[in-house]
């Protein structure tokens, strides 16, 4: 049996008469990488603040790094670090000012602060820069620097919320490359994450929050098998061509915008060559047909009714 570096039972948080979340049961094994899934609103950074002893929560049990948190705070606190949308850099000081500043809440001694400070500026490629101002750096470098921070406390368990919101493709994917690395040293690393890329990217579990409850959990690959197919979407750009392939195909979910038909389809080659003889016995034709495969996107708008996020439709056949 594994143990649990995070385990939450019967979670619940309201503002006024909003409840935000509604009874949420987690379990994050030891070293591990957990991702929170949601929209925006879900919940994700209520549950972060609650689970890293910034808030308190209106209901459950909640045990982080084997502490009970309404008994022992104090020692989940020593647990912890917490980087996010609350960051800790100060931007009018230094990346090396910040990092000593870190190893002084420590009470790391003088010396060691300074070895830590300089050894981790080091491991997040921030030593050229470790004399420029904060506010200097780009947004990935502060995001660096935060986790850098975080680490000089040297917690078992780390939580990111949304840690490459707003980072560019090459950052984000330096981030990553960030994340796994912690897991290797032993961390267990809890995200929230918008992006079901990231959550497939890194997390060994995923758990979907939609409506202040967990609307499923598993590996990538589990909560890809909830949902039953893929589907064949075909686009126009002719609106007349449109309209007429719609009312062809009967059953096809449209999305006038896109001027796009999805149609649900296990992949096969019979279902697909049904499809294009009902086109062409009315002479329509599409200019864009691409097979889709279920994903976790296809689960996420499963499961939270197709709201919420900004789907970005995968234009890639497979
Ligand atoms: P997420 O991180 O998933 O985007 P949040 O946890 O930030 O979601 O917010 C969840 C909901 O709780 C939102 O509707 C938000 O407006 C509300 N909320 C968060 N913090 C407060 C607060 N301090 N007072 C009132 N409402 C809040």
């Amino acid at each position: 049996m594994t143990t649990s570096a995070i385990a939450a039972n019967g979670l619940r948080k309201s503002y006024g008469d909003k409840t935000v979340l509604d009874g949420v049961d987690l379990a994050v094994p030891e070293g591990t990488i957990f991702a929170l899934l949601g929209p925006n609103g879900a919940g994700k950074t209520t549950a972060v603040k609650i689970l890293s002893t910034l808030i308190s929560a209106d209901d459950g049990v909640i045990r982080v790094g084997g502490h009970d948190l309404a008994t022992d705070a104090q020692a989940v606190r020593a647990a912890i670090g917490v980087t996010g949308q609350f960051s800790a850099v100060d931007g009018l000081i230094t990346g090396e000012e910040n990092m000593l500043l870190m190893a002084d809440l420590h009470h790391l001694p003088k010396h060691e602060g300074r070895r830590v400070a300089a050894e981790l500026l080091e491991r997040f490629d921030l030593t050229d820069a470790a004399r420029k101002p904060a506010s200097t750096y780009s947004g990935g470098m502060k995001r660096r620097l935060d986790i850098a921070m975080t680490l000089v406390g040297n917690p078992k368990i780390i939580f990111l919320d949304e840690p490459t919101t707003g980072l560019d493709p090459r950052s984000r994917h330096t981030m990553w490359h960030i994340i796994r690395e912690l897991v290797t040293g032993g961390v267990t690393v809890f995200l929230t994450t918008q992006y079901l890329e990231e959550a497939d990217e890194l997390a060994d579990r995923i758990a979907v929050l939609n409506d202040g409850k967990i609307a499923a959990e598993g590996t990538a690959e589990e909560l890809k098998r909830l949902v039953p197919g893929g589907h064949i979407r075909l686009r126009f750009t002719d609106p007349a061509a449109y309209r007429s392939a719609a009312a062809t195909l009967n059953g096809a979910s449209r999305d006038d915008d896109a001027l796009a038909l999805l149609l649900p389809s296990g992949g096969g080659q019979r279902e697909l060559r049904s499809v294009l003889d009902r086109l062409d016995a009315t002479g329509i034709e599409a200019d864009e047909l691409t097979v889709h495969t279920p994903d976790l996107d296809d689960v996420f708008f499963a499961l939270t009714g197709g709201t919420g996020l900004p789907h970005q439709p995968k234009e890639n056949a497979r």
